[in-house]
This record gives C-alpha cells, sequence and structure tokens, in this order.
C-alpha cells in the first residue's frame, strides 16, 4: 500500500463512500480516472459539483429541480386537483415515465422507519397537510413504495388527513408487496395508476 500516492489513495477512499462501491471498485475507478484524458477527468469532478450546486428541492413539492419550482409545478397543463404522494424523486421519474398520470406530486423524501430513527418530522409530511389543507385537491394517491414502512408511511398520512373530504387512494397491488417502484416497468405502473383503489 505504500506506493499509493496521497491523492490516489483520497480518491479510493472517497469513492469507498459511495453506495455500492466496494474497495476493488474504488481502486478500478480510481486507475481509470487517472487513465483518461484530462479533460473526461475533470468533466467528471465538474458535473459532481453542478449536481450539488444547482439542483436543490422544489419549494411546492419537494421533486428536484434547478429553479424555485420544479417542472412538473410550473405546467399549466397539468391537472392541479389531483396529488400523487411518493417516497422519492426517483419514483416520481417512474411514474412520470408511464406518461398516465397528469396531476401533480408530492415527495416525502424517504418514509417512516421507527426501526432507522426517521420518523414523521424527518420527512416532508407537514408541508404536505398544509398543501392538502389549504384545499383544492380532490384526491390524493398514496403511491409509496408497497413495502411495511410505505404502507405505514400512506397510513399515517391518511390519518393525518382523515377530518378533509378529500379522497384518499392508492396503487393497485400490480406491484409484488415488498418490490419498489422505481424498478416498476411501465405496464405494471400503468395498471396499478389506473386500478387504484380507496385507501
Ligand atoms: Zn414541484
Amino acid at each position: 500500500m505504500s506506493e499509493i500516492t496521497e491523492s490516489v489513495g483520497r480518491l479510493i477512499q472517497e469513492l469507498t463512500r459511495l453506495p455500492g462501491i466496494g474497495k476493488k471498485s474504488a481502486e478500478r475507478l480510481t486507475y481509470h480516472i487517472l487513465r483518461v484524458p484530462m479533460q473526461e477527468a475533470l468533466s467528471l469532478a465538474e458535473a459532481i459539483r453542478a449536481v450539488r450546486e444547482n439542483v436543490r428541492y422544489c419549494r411546492v413539492c419537494y421533486n428536484l429541480s434547478e429553479r424555485e419550482e420544479c417542472a412538473i409545478c410550473a405546467d399549466a397543463r397539468r391537472v392541479r386537483d389531483v396529488l400523487c404522494v411518493v417516497e422519492q424523486p426517483r419514483d416520481l421519474i417512474a411514474l412520470e415515465q408511464t406518461g398516465k398520470f397528469q396531476g401533480l406530486y408530492h415527495v416525502l423524501l424517504g418514509r417512516i422507519a421507527p426501526l432507522e430513527g426517521i420518523g414523521p418530522e424527518q420527512l416532508t409530511i407537514d408541508a404536505l397537510v398544509e398543501r392538502v389543507r389549504a384545499g383544492g385537491f380532490t384526491e390524493l394517491i398514496m403511491a409509496t413504495n408497497p413495502t411495511v414502512e410505505g404502507d405505514g408511511t400512506s397510513l399515517y398520512i391518511a390519518n393525518q388527513l382523515s377530518d378533509l373530504s378529500v379522497r384518499i387512494t392508492r396503487l393497485a397491488r400490480g406491484i409484488t408487496s415488498g418490490s419498489v417502484l422505481e424498478f416498476a416497468n411501465k405496464e405494471i405502473l400503468t395498471d396499478a395508476l389506473t386500478g387504484r383503489q380507496a385507501f
């Protein structure tokens, strides 16, 4: 190990922090970066910097955005009385790819997971409740993942809003229980949306 330079060691260590990257992969990536043209390597560094500096959460729905409001919230063609609640921006992208949902979204940025110490206050649930209480929505589609934690999160939200007249539905169970929305294919997600049922 003593022949690894300080900079090489540092990059390997940084890459090892990434999900799914072990020591071996981090080393492979580091030596790859050392071999590619300087411009290509710097372009990667610049992309990492830009994504962190430019991307923020939409102030309305918490989707990823490079402006105060995301492209969906700002789109006048969207149906504004149906709200779809998802755990992560990547779930929103999966649903958008079906092309079957025209309403608005609310991204929770996680799910309630007591065993990991994640409570409702760490998510965007307060903002969601406030948004729905402000009025204008006729239906709330709970599109959390069909896992114990996803279901529990939806139930918690439904309870918070039970005194309102807004209809609360959830995706049909075409998605196998325990599976994850972002990996479901378009057809399954479309069926889940069209076959949604009362919560
Ligand atoms: Zn938005």
